[in-house]
């Protein structure tokens, strides 16, 4: 299940929400803490979702004003009144447990005996569960803190735990490290995970919008499937297209796989952590070449270019391969053959680097010009090529011009790599910047009568690439690009 927390800070407007997170929602939290005026009877009569009722602690997040009796006074109405679920922290104690234990007896009210640490997610995690198991609350929330990705793996155990005792759990872990975990943790058979009503009504850090989770994860579809995971490995992640593209193609397929983000720091211990987990990655900045030191294998094209952008496992073995020159090769190619153009490369930073190995290898004639002369001489030095600063694109004619810099990505959409003199009618201009789709370069050379090559083709083919790797099946590349949302 879904479950929606209602943030809201007086009931009038929880009553709006609660009708709104009803279309997405499995289940609702309504977060009495947060309410200036909680009307329990009203949220209650209201509502057609089942529920939880939480009054969080103020020692545990909340936001409740008055005293402990009166806190927990929400909690007996609640049991009243017929909601589905009580949340009641396990720093209560074992009297206030047995007190609702009595109370909720006969009644359709579970209590939800709930654990929370803001800072961390500790080791000895299963002997808490064990001490909440023998309590006999009937649901354990367990929710930590992810100081790294490999945090998630101890919420991961203590779900299988939970699923081999028959006891149903919620368990995750916030902030941004964790939000793997709000995905996984209801495939691999938590009783519910949280997601917000929409940016900005987090009840924690960390939580997904459930739009999101139902319609881009597909957690609810996937429930109990045994699914294979991908993922992307990088730091920052959350700009990323992968998760709108990837399960978008696996959907289309029909495949009951996934594809997460992973905010990785420290890429050793993430392959320590979960290569057992993963089927397929794509890779990132900052670890396209560091991957590289956890690969058993690595595609020669890939190895001379010294970046890995795609890992598949391939019978248990993890192989490194390159597909960002694969997809601009062929969103070139689409358009212009590259054998004996005259193609200048604007950047020499990582897209550089993969696309000029790309353009060598099909015969183009390239020079490669950059902001910092050195990396560009270095660069051309590698594949015996032509180098120099940016502002000579003014002395060059090219057939082909392609920008590898950031110039023009948002929020700078209306800057340009070169000046527009340079455009010329029959040149064929490629902006590997996808952030616009387009960018004022491309515009620029459109209307001087150039044909033009987007990043977003590039993006889309090199996705399409990954998936044919993982997979072994033709990419949807149709339905990929309209999963984008630029
Ligand atoms: P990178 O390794 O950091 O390289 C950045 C390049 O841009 C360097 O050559 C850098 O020059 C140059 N540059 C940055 N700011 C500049 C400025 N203000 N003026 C002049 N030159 C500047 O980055 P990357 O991974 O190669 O990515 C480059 C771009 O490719 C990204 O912005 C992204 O939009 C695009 N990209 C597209 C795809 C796709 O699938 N379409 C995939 C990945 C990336 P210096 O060497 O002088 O610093």
């Amino acid at each position: 299940m879904i479950c929606i927390p209602i943030t809201a800070l007086n009931t009038g407007a929880a009553l709006q929400d609660i009708t709104q997170a009803e279309q997405v929602a499995d289940i609702l939290e309504l977060r009495i803490d947060y309410l200036a005026d909680p009307d329990l009877e009203k949220l209650l009569t209201a509502r057609k979702k089942p529920v939880i009722i939480t009054n969080r602690k103020n020692d545990e997040g909340g936001k409740f004003p008055g005293t402990e009796a009166e806190r927990l006074q929400f909690l007996e109405e609640a049991v009243r009144l017929g909601a589905e679920h009580i949340d009641l922290e396990w720093s209560c104690g074992p009297q206030v447990l047995q007190h609702f234990k009595d109370l909720t007896r006969g009644t359709k009210t579970r209590i939800i005996s709930s654990w929370h640490n803001f800072q961390e997610t500790p080791k000895n995690l299963g002997e808490l569960y064990t001490s909440m198991k023998s309590a006999g609350a009937d649901i354990i929330k367990i929710v930590t803190h992810a100081k790294s990705i490999n945090d998630n793996l101890k919420i991961f155990d203590l779900i299988c735990q939970a699923q081999e005792n028959d006891q149903q759990i919620i368990a995750l872990c916030m902030g941004p490290q964790g939000e793997i975990s709000r995905v996984l943790a209801l495939l691999l058979g938590a009783y519910l995970t949280f997601g917000s009503l929409q940016k900005g009504k987090e009840s924690a850090p960390g939580q997904i919008e459930a739009q999101v989770l139902r319609d881009v994860y597909r957690v609810c579809e996937l429930k109990d499937a045994d699914f294979r995971l991908y993922g992307l490995v990088g730091n920052p992640v959350n700009q990323s297209q992968g998760i709108r593209i990837h399960n978008r193609a696996f959907q289309h397929m029909e495949l009951d796989d996934l594809y997460a983000n992973f905010l990785v720091e420290d890429v050793a211990s993430f392959m320590r952590g979960f290569k057992g987990y993963i089927c397929g990655l794509s890779v990132t900045m900052p670890h396209k070449q560091k991957i590289m030191d956890y690969l058993p294998q690595i595609d020669p094209m890939a190895r001379r270019i010294g970046a890995v952008n795609t890992v598949v496992k391939k019978k248990g073995t993890l192989v490194g391969y390159n597909t960002d020159v694969m997809g601009a090769i062929q969103a070139i190619e689409a358009i212009t053959p590259i054998m004996d153009k005259n193609v200048v490369i604007l950047g020499a930073g990582g897209v550089a680097r993969a696309i000029a190995y790309g353009v060598v290898n099909r015969g183009g004639k390239l020079t490669i010009l950059n902001r910092t002369f050195s990396r560009a001489q270095s660069l051309a030095r590698e594949l015996f090529c032509q180098a120099g600063e940016l502002e000579e694109i003014q002395n060059i004619e090219a057939d082909l011009l392609i920008n590898c810099t950031s110039i023009g990505m948002a929020p700078q959409t209306e800057e340009m790599p070169v000046p527009e003199s340079v455009l010329r009618p029959g040149m064929v201009v490629f902006d590997t910047v996808y952030h616009p789709a387009q960018t004022r370069l491309l515009k620029e050379a459109k209307a001087k009568g150039c044909r033009t090559i987007t990043g977003v083709d590039m993006f889309v083919n090199q996705a399409a690439a990954q998936f044919v790797l993982w997979t072994g099946l033709k990419a949807p590349i149709e339905a990929m690009r309209s999963a984008l949302n630029l």
